[in-house]
């Protein structure tokens, strides 16, 4: 059969979107097949009532490059940014709080209070964070390197990676490989005492993934989501207008623009091929398409193991696919509000509440929730990342009573196997369907130990388990970044060795999801990486 498209990309998530809009730009037939009756993936907004839109799953939106942003034009296709002052807010339940502002000044002032020493530390740790950060990016935009037969192109991109981690300096270069595996619990206790301080610095060192902050490697992820943004020691907290789904319809009008073709409710249940090369896809329902290259924005282990012919694939490569980790341990709970919370910490100070709320009370506490994780539970208290949208972005509750809001509540360590969790003694182990509401309990008692009263405010609740993250938005394992972001799944190793550089298994069969090189979170890095080498290397070829 003759091939009408040059590209099917498999998956509507926003990587996908980035790169079928830059293949579409670069001239290529592009087509989108995406399972759900929508795009978006894990960066999409949900109807919870009427009028009233929450982020479904993720919140946040500031670690998507500048580059993708002004290559698409995604201002001009409707997408609008809000960035308030404050970053992190972190409230206890004696009334003690932690506030990281964009301003690194404003927020060493605000520690002062409570310890001169980690104020005056402040500043160089977020400079710290900043400068490993940057070479980190650079590192994020190369294709790594092809290690069975490296070419000149790789020499060149080696000897630019050489150049920017000279450009750390002697003092910068030695800290990179000193403290890339390092657990990130050290790392903060290098510069802070408040355990307070050092709990919401680290979140971010295990946010996503199943490692607790005494986890070898975890310092590394932290510095990853300082990756070519703005975050530095505090990290990104950004809105999109709308939700995360208008930076999806955003993504997806600038792939329209470009000539793309995007159906809903088109599930790929195969990737065909021939002589060792894709040549297609058959979606649900028998229809076959046929393309000259096929694009997964599905996480590298369903692509391979689920959709690939077992043949093509060899023994060796899938049992190696089959092993690619991703034990999900994050749940999402929505909430609707009839009104603000009120979290004492705050000091009826509204303005704190516009960032993201970070309940992880110390170091110790994570690590404790991160073991029960470990034996298939949770544990008595959970680490949070709240966000109230609804006060940067109005127009999420526009149509809803005077006074609502939305909270969207990150809650980690739910393991999607609940090997160990029993509702009451004596009970059996419970599956997540009968789990689910007795977690977004535990999440709610998590929440008033720091907002007394909000389980009173509550309208309409969602809770999405791990499961549900798996069967509703095809995130396997349940995985938020579509394999774990240890240092054995980082750049050549992402998602396996030899197979890193956005082409697996078959000729002409690529990556460009989250599980590819340099890895998840809404940032379309994968995505834009993998439009390169693609259009590099279907550009001006005819077959
Ligand atoms: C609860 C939660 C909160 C998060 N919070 C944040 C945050 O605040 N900030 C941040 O930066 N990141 C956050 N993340 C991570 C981030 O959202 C993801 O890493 C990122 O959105 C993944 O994008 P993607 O395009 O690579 O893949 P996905 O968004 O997973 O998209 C893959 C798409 O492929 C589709 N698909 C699957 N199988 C098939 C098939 N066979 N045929 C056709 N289509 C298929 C799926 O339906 C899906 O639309 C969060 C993730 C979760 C789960």
């Amino acid at each position: 059969m003759a091939a009408s498209w040059d590209a099917i990309v498999v998956g509507g998530g926003h990587n996908a979107l980035v790169t079928a809009a830059y293949l579409a730009k670069g001239g290529l037939r592009t087509l989108v097949l995406e399972r759900r009756e929508r795009i978006g993936g894990a960066a999409a907004t949900t109807e919870l009532g009427p009028g009233i839109r929450v982020p479904t799953l993720a919140h946040t939106v500031g670690r998507l490059r500048a580059s993708v942003q002004k290559d698409l034009d995604l201002g001009r296709h409707g997408l609008s940014l809000v960035a308030p002052d404050v970053r992190v807010f972190a409230p206890s339940p004696d009334g003690t709080q932690v506030t990281l502002w964009s301003d690194v000044a404003r927020t060493a002032a605000g520690l002062t209070e409570r310890s001169t020493k980690d104020a005056s530390a402040y500043a160089a740790f977020d400079a710290r964070v900043r400068s490993l950060g940057r070479f980190l990016d650079e590192l994020g935009r190369s294709t790594p390197p092809d290690i069975k037969a490296p070419g000149l192109g790789d020499a060149i991109a080696a000897l630019k990676l050489g150049r920017s981690f000279k450009g750390l300096g002697r003092d910068g270069s030695r800290t990179v490989l000193r403290v890339l595996p390092m657990a990130v619990a050290d790392l903060v206790a290098e510069s802070f005492e408040m355990d307070a301080l050092r709990g919401v610095l680290a979140w971010r060192g295990v946010r996503f993934n199943s490692v607790g902050p005494w986890s070898a490697g975890t310092a590394a992820i932290l510095l990853s989501d300082g990756a070519g943004n703005d975050g530095g020691a505090a990290g990104e907290t950004v809105f999109a207008k709308g939700g995360p789904g208008a930076l999806s319809e955003a993504l997806a009008a600038a792939a329209r623009a470009a000539g793309a073709e995007i159906r809903t409710g088109a599930e790929v249940v195969h990737i065909s091929s021939k002589d060792g090369r894709a040549t297609g896809v058959v979606v649900a329902g028998g229809e076959e398409i046929a393309a000259r290259a096929v694009v997964s924005g599905v996480d590298p282990k369903r692509t391979v193991v689920d959709l690939l012919d077992p043949v093509a694939v060899g023994p060796s490569l899938g049992w190696r696919a089959g092993n690619i980790r991703q034990p999900g341990v994050v749940a999402k709970v929505n909430l609707a509000l009839a009104s603000l919370p009120v979290f004492p910490s705050a000091g009826g100070d509204e303005s704190l509440l516009r960032g993201r709320i970070v309940v992880a009370p110390g170091i110790d506490a994570m690590e404790r929730a991160f073991d029960a994780a470990k034996y298939g539970r949770w544990g008595t208290s959970l680490i949070l990342e709240a966000t109230i949208p609804s006060l940067a972005d109005p127009s999420l509750v526009e149509g809803a009573p005077a006074g609502t809001h939305v909270m969207s509540v990150i809650a980690q360590y739910a393991p999607y196997e609940l090997r160990g969790h029993r509702p009451t003694e004596g009970d059996p182990i419970a599956t997540w369907e009968v789990a689910r509401e007795n977690f977004g309990d535990g999440v709610m008692r998590a929440l008033e130990e720091v907002a007394p009263g909000i389980g009173k405010l509550v309208t309409h609740r969602q809770v999405l388990t791990p499961v549900d993250l798996e069967q509703q938005f095809g995130l396997t394992g349940g995985h938020p970044l579509h394999a774990e972001q240890g240092l054995d799944q980082f750049f050549v190793w992402r998602p396996l060795l030899g197979h890193a550089r956005y082409r697996i298994a078959l000729e002409r069969l690529y990556l460009c999801g989250s599980g590819a090189h340099p890895g998840g979170g809404i940032t379309g890095g994968p995505g834009q990486n993998a439009a390169r080498e693609i259009l590099g290397e279907l550009r001006g070829r005819r077959a």
